[in-house]
């Protein structure tokens, strides 16, 4: 596809834009980077791209632009935006054809892909299964939500036997051609419920992963999930005892060849374990064998932030499970948790429903500690049921958790929703509870 001297809006100037700015320049497109964000917010990104070259439009230029029909070819949009805000809509008004980075970026992508989807455990799964790949001598990448994007990753000419792309929700919002060659669906729960009108819309845009896969393809699915694979070939997991092609209990894999034990493996928790199930999979379908993937799984380092032991302290264990910003993941990292937890939880009140949770405390929860917007309603939730107090930063949070805890306890950070009425994102809430926990003495 050739983008010879047409005009092309790239809206978002994230990592993603970037990524499409430089693909489409690389193309032979006129670029024009737009952002409607705060212009001191996005400086770093403006700067980067200006050091490249690339036309931008920041803050007000942006809101107030005039979208002219004819003006542009095509607009390619970030997945931190949506569809419906009112830049995107200026050029779909016009009638200009909206893109979406991932979509743009596969448009010209020559690499296989191994793509992987769910509500919880993306990130985690993106990342074995590179690591798998990469240890059994197949060239990968982690990349598309989780790091670089796809078309960062197409731009930069790096050949690669296949890629691990993370894919979420709201690229795939926006997918007309997109076909990987394998696709992922980890699990599926409530979440985003602050961007979709309902849980229906949030289902449907994850299940147009595999709506143009063939039977040539491969779907991997967890065992139980009601969701149409379409035409591809399905393969079920499960490590919560359900009937699956391949399942994981007592430290043992069964699949289809055989069994292998997975003592070597050091991710926590048997969510994790689904996910390593669904890396080895889709790994396989690539020729690999379980021995030899297995081995590169034992190599392969937990990410940071996600049930991360951060310190042991006079018998009690600090976990950073910051990345828990649905209920469904706080739900998982609880349900791994082998000894009494003091709960740090809350944050930017997503309209969530925290009332199921209360099933999973009893004897597992000894007291919560609450942060964050949402922490007043939270409050008259769960104190009725068991010991709670309020903190009104994370030094504070960890200080009352402390204090709370007895020896042999866990003090778990495990906020069941997103950080952005404190934070800039989950990496620094997890370095906040950090550096709390570190100070401790
Ligand atoms: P994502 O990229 O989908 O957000 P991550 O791998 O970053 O997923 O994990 C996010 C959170 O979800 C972590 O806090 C972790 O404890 C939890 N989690 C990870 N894998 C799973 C899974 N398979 N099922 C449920 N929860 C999970």
């Amino acid at each position: 596809m050739s983008l010879q001297d047409q005009n092309i809006a790239i809206l978002g100037a994230g990592r993603s834009g970037l990524g499409a700015a430089r693909l489409a320049r690389l193309h032979g497109a006129r670029v024009t980077v737009m952002d409607e964000g705060d212009p001191a917010r996005i400086a770093p990104a403006l700067e980067k791209l200006h050091a490249e070259g690339f036309d931008t439009l920041p803050g007000a230029p942006a809101r107030d632009l005039v979208v002219r029909p004819g003006e542009w070819s095509r607009a390619v949009i970030s997945p931190g935006l949506d569809a419906g805000w009112p830049l995107p809509k200026k050029f779909t008004s016009a009638g200009v054809p909206l893109t979406g980075e991932m979509e743009f970026g596969y448009g010209f992508c020559r690499t296989s892909l191994a793509a992987i989807t769910g509500t919880n455990g993306k990130s985690t799964c993106t990342e074995i299964t590179a690591a798998v790949f990469n240890g059994c001598g197949l060239k990968s990448l982690p990349c598309g939500n989780h790091g670089v994007s796809l078309s960062e990753v197409v731009a930069s000419g790096e050949n690669y036997d296949v890629l691990a792309l993370e894919v979420s929700s709201f690229q795939l919002e926006t997918i007309r051609a997109f076909r990987p060659r394998v696709a992922v669906w980890l699990n599926f729960a409530p979440d985003h419920l602050d961007r979709y009108p309902g849980m229906e819309e949030y289902f449907s845009a994850k299940a147009r992963i595999f709506e143009n896969m063939t039977g040539e393809d491969l779907a991997v699915v967890r065992a139980g999930e009601p969701v149409n694979s379409g035409a591809a070939r399905r393969v079920t997991f499960s490590a919560h005892g359900m009937e699956a092609d391949w399942t994981w209990a007592d430290s043992v894999i069964r699949h289809p060849g055989g069994e292998a034990p997975t003592g070597g493996i050091r991710l926590r928790g048997r969510h994790n374990m689904e996910n390593l199930l669904a890396a080895l999979i889709a790994c396989q379908s690539f020729g690999l064998d379980v021995p030899d993937m297995l081995r590169a799984a034992a190599g392969f380092e937990p990410p940071a932030h996600r049930c991360e032991l951060v310190r042991e302290w006079r018998g009690r264990e600090f976990i950073n499970d910051s990345k828990a910003t649905n209920l469904h993941a706080l739900n998982a990292c609880l349900l791994a948790m082998d000894r009494p937890v003091i709960l740090i939880a809350g944050g930017k009140d997503k309209q969530l429903d925290y009332a199921p949770l209360l099933a999973s405390l009893p004897g597992r929860v000894r007291a919560m500690v609450l942060i964050g917007e949402i922490a007043p309603a939270l409050h008259s939730l769960f104190s009725p049921h068991l010991p709670c107090e309020r903190a009104a930063d994370m030094d504070e949070a960890v200080r009352r958790a402390a204090r709370l805890s007895q020896e042999g306890d866990l003090v778990l950070l495990s906020p069941g929703t997103s950080s952005f009425d404190m934070y800039t994102g989950y990496a620094q809430r997890g370095e906040a509870f950090r550096a709390a926990a570190l100070s401790l003495h």
